[in-house]
């Protein structure tokens, strides 16, 4: 098929709920993927972050093709050893609690709202205090919990119960609570909201206010857990603890897998019956996330992360001085956001002439370039895209 052909059924066939630019991804490996016409381009930002490892890492196509001849799916009224495996892992990496396996980002969060609900039950603690530049998902309640109004327009009424105070700001967070706050839920880097880093002492004043509530602190890592920022987790950055953590993107390396990881005092508040997801951690999955997690720890994909993440922002930096358009580089390690000091749709305008020089990025809130490229990424993939990008701000310029 010709990639004029695949638009065309596309227009004909698929909902228009994205924004595509035009490219066909035929195949792709690590940090490289091939579009249908054979073209090459250096891949900063694999699946929406999802191949956090690279795309096909051969740990998780090995084990999916090997499990998918044995076992693919088994419902949750039976028990699977590699659940079971996967489970363990993502405890033993992070905090003693359990799992609840899920399918994506924005069931994840839904599974530690309800549990936080359900928690607050008998007290009458239901409301979610969230942040506002925040991104939780896509379902009606988490485009309720998300603090952009872009995702809300035109689906209202939207659930209620949740209210969005100004990221970072611990006195807001004060004034928002109440007698009926049930859980504080945030991104510690909000990732779509522009690459906004928590502080170490706004979490540490977040911790401190719901230990003295008995209420629950929610981190989404949807986008920033399995290692993207140095550490296996974001939070594991800060000296506070979230009581749940949620997972998704990268977890599966490429296949859809999601997980509400609850801290012992709440592993056990969602009892049988009280939730469930058919498809949740399916052997295919879970072999998949297992092979991830095998990935990042013997191949040191912590340590290449941080080092790469370091060399790559010393040359963005020395981007900046180079050119006005850029306001700032912040982010850990390989997940990074180069402000600019944009007018209207410079910010597309960039993203777009690197694509058609060969380098996929993401340009987010319209101003702020998104690079995460795969934990596996070398030396010589960061020196190229950053002189592709140089090419496109000096041709900009
Ligand atoms: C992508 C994302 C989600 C939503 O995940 P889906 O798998 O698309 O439902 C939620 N939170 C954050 C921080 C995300 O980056």
């Amino acid at each position: 098929m010709k990639k004029d052909e695949v638009v065309r059924i596309y227009e004909k066939y698929v909902m228009k709920t994205y924004a595509r630019v035009p490219l066909v991804i035929e195949k792709a490996k690590g940090a490289l993927v091939e579009d249908i016409e054979g073209r090459k381009y250096l891949d900063f930002f694999p699946g929406w972050a999802v191949s956090g490892i690279g795309h096909c890492h051969k740990n998780v196509a090995s084990a999916v093709c090997k499990q998918a001849q044995k076992l693919m799916h088994v419902s949750n009224n039976y028990y699977s050893a590699l659940q079971a495996r996967l489970a363990r892992k993502i405890v033993e990496h992070s905090f003693p609690g359990k799992v609840f396996f899920c399918n994506s980002g924005a069931e994840a969060n839904e599974g530690a709202v309800k549990l936080a609900r359900k928690y607050g039950q008998d007290k009458g603690r239901f409301e979610i205090v969230t942040m506002m530049k925040s991104f939780h998902g896509r379902t009606l309640a988490m485009i309720a919990a998300t603090g952009q109004d872009k995702v809300k327009e035109g689906f209202e009424p939207l659930p209620s119960g949740f209210v969005h105070i100004p990221f970072g700001n611990i006195e807001a967070l004060r004034k928002a609570l109440s007698d009926k706050t049930a859980a504080v839920m945030l991104e510690l880097i909000q990732c779509e909201g522009g690459i906004n880093i928590a502080t170490e002492e706004y979490i540490e004043g977040i911790r401190d206010i719901c230990d003295k509530l008995d209420i629950l602190f929610i981190c989404d890592e949807v986008q920033t857990g399995m290692g993207r920022t140095g550490k296996m987790f974001c939070y594991q950055h800060y000296r506070a603890r979230p009581d749940i953590m949620t997972l998704a993107k990268s977890l599966g390396g490429g296949l859809p897998i999601g997980a509400m990881v609850a801290s012992s005092k709440f592993a056990d508040v969602l009892t049988a019956g009280s939730h469930a997801s058919t498809f949740g951690g399916s052997p295919i999955v879970c072999a998949a996330a297992l092979g991830v997690f095998d990935a990042i720890e013997k191949d040191h994909l912590l340590k290449n992360c941080l080092k790469q993440g370091k060399y790559l922002t010393g040359k963005l930096i020395l981007l900046k001085k180079k050119y006005k358009v850029i306001k700032e580089v912040r982010g850990m390690a390989l997940t990074i956001g180069v402000e600019l000091d944009a007018v209207e749709d410079e910010g597309d305008r960039i993203y777009r002439k690197c694509m058609e020089k060969g380098l996929l990025i993401n340009c987010t809130q319209k101003k702020v370039l998104r690079i995460m490229p795969p934990l596996t990424v070398t030396k010589p993939q960061v020196d190229r895209a950053v002189a592709i990008l140089d090419k496109v701000l000096k041709d900009i310029a």
